[in-house]
């Protein structure tokens, strides 16, 4: 359906950016009754948390290729959490760590269940925020959107280029967090590997992680991995093809491991370019309630999916205290 059928080109708050800080904010914004448009450039539901489905063996696997797991330590994410545990989205998942939580039955599990309670627009991008009288004009596409507010929840280089033009502080406060790239790998075999553990650390190595994909709770498939090379090993293959990255990281992992090499049934790899921010210190978001403008991002509070859920509350609160 097409946005003018819908009516949808003005409303009250436009929500830019669906992960979970947007999510987080849109909902503490809806749940005290204000009409939120969200709109993310994504084609589904995931953000940094995004699981890839793909087809093995006649088989629908489903890949977590960003973030891994979870914590929770803030008493209200917790609490947030245990509400997602009890519909069933989330789980705990022990290997990666006894306060471990992934997505059920992939990742964007969480950002899937809050998106179907709000009103959320795939496949738009935004692409100017400009002042339009005592309003604010989000051109996505062939979407232009009029909104009283704008709250930006995407990566900090993406928040500087939608902003510098227009509030240069809230540009300036982003391009001070520098995130680094990864690449990840999404491999599938028809045989177990030889390796007992199903999630493996080591900061300093080409493979910084690698997650037995297939072993996190409520997955189908044979045995699939994710394996996420490390900043520098991310930054050195950063202009290479998918493929041939692909190739060299899968045999990174085996040699890392000391694994007899095997040939997967399924292998890619996807570049992210902006995986992990550096935070910024201050404020866990940032409101402008003469311009009725705001950010939230990750980037704001750290470099994890709870710190983009506290960014996103964090900027509703504010955008919700009186005067
Ligand atoms: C490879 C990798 C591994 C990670 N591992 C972990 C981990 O193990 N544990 C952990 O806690 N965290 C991990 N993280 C970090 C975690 O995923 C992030 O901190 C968190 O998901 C960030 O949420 P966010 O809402 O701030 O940003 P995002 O999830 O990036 O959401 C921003 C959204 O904005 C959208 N967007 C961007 N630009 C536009 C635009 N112009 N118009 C419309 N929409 C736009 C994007 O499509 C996206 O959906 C990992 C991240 C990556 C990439």
């Amino acid at each position: 359906m097409r946005w003018a059928d819908m009516g949808l080109k003005n409303c009250d708050i436009c929500v830019i950016g669906a992960g979970m800080a947007g999510l987080a904010c849109a909902t503490r914004l809806a749940e005290a009754g204000l009409l939120i448009t969200v709109i993310d450039k994504g084609r589904g539901p995931g953000g940094r948390m995004a699981a890839r489905r793909t087809e093995i063996a006649g088989e629908t696997v489903s890949f977590d290729h960003g973030a891994q797991y979870f914590t929770a330590r803030d008493p209200e994410f917790h609490a947030a959490v245990k509400g997602w545990e009890e519909m069933g989205v989330v789980a705990h998942w022990n290997a990666a760590g006894e306060d471990a939580f992934v997505g059920t039955p992939g990742m964007n599990g969480p950002i899937r269940t809050m998106a179907q309670s709000l009103d959320v627009h795939w496949n738009t991008r935004a692409e100017t925020i400009t002042r339009e009288g005592d309003a604010w004009k989000v051109e996505a596409g062939e979407t232009t959107l009029i909104a009283k507010t704008v709250l930006v929840a995407v990566p900090a280089e993406q928040t500087h280029s939608l902003l510098g033009d227009v509030a240069s502080e809230f540009g300036d406060i982003a391009s001070q967090a520098k995130s680094a790239p990864c690449w990840a790998v999404m491999a599938g075999f028809d045989e177990r590997l030889d390796i007992e553990h199903d999630a493996l650390r080591d900061a300093g190595a080409h493979i910084s992680w690698a997650a037995r994909n297939s072993a996190k709770p409520g997955r189908t498939g044979e045995e699939a991995w994710v394996l996420h090379a490390g900043p520098a090993r991310s930054r050195e293959l950063i202009d290479l093809p998918k493929d041939e990255v692909a190739a060299i990281l899968l045999a990174d992992f085996f040699a890392q491991t000391g694994t007899k090499p095997a040939e997967p049934v399924h292998l890619e790899a996807h570049r992210w370019l902006y995986a992990m921010a550096e935070a910024v210190k201050g404020e866990a978001a940032r409101y402008d309630a003469q311009k009725r403008l705001g950010i939230a991002g990750d980037y704001l509070h750290s470099p994890r999916v709870e710190g983009a859920w506290l960014s996103g509350v964090a900027l509703a609160e504010r955008v919700l205290a009186p005067g």
